[in-house]
């Protein structure tokens, strides 16, 4: 019998709400601009607005100024982000 074989999933960015201060970079730098600031319970945060249409291509870990974002997998980042969304209010 031929096993099942599950592809690798590409790590997408996940978003420290606690750390990020809405600065944009991350969504200036993102080019398929998937990233959008939201309105959160202290001001504006970074999301990941379009999952799947995140190339894994990491601008925006390199890019932002405060360590909030890390490179995760993406089983990882639906989960947390659901979390996160809720403890924020977005
Ligand atoms: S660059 Fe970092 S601090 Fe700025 S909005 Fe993006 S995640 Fe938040
Ligand atoms: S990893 Fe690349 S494509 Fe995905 S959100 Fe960050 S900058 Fe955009």
């Amino acid at each position: 019998m031929r096993a099942t074989v599950k592809r690798l999933t590409r790590a997408i960015p996940a978003i420290n709400l606690d750390r990020c201060t809405g600065c944009g970079w991350c969504v200036a730098v993102c080019p398929p601009h998937v990233l959008l600031l939201h309105p959160g319970v202290g001001g504006k945060v970074s999301v990941l607005d379009d999952a799947d249409a995140c190339t894994g291509c990491a601008l925006c870990y390199v890019r932002c100024p405060f360590d909030a974002i890390r490179m995760v997998p993406r089983e990882q980042v639906a989960a947390q982000s659901a979390v996160l969304q809720r403890k924020s209010g977005i």
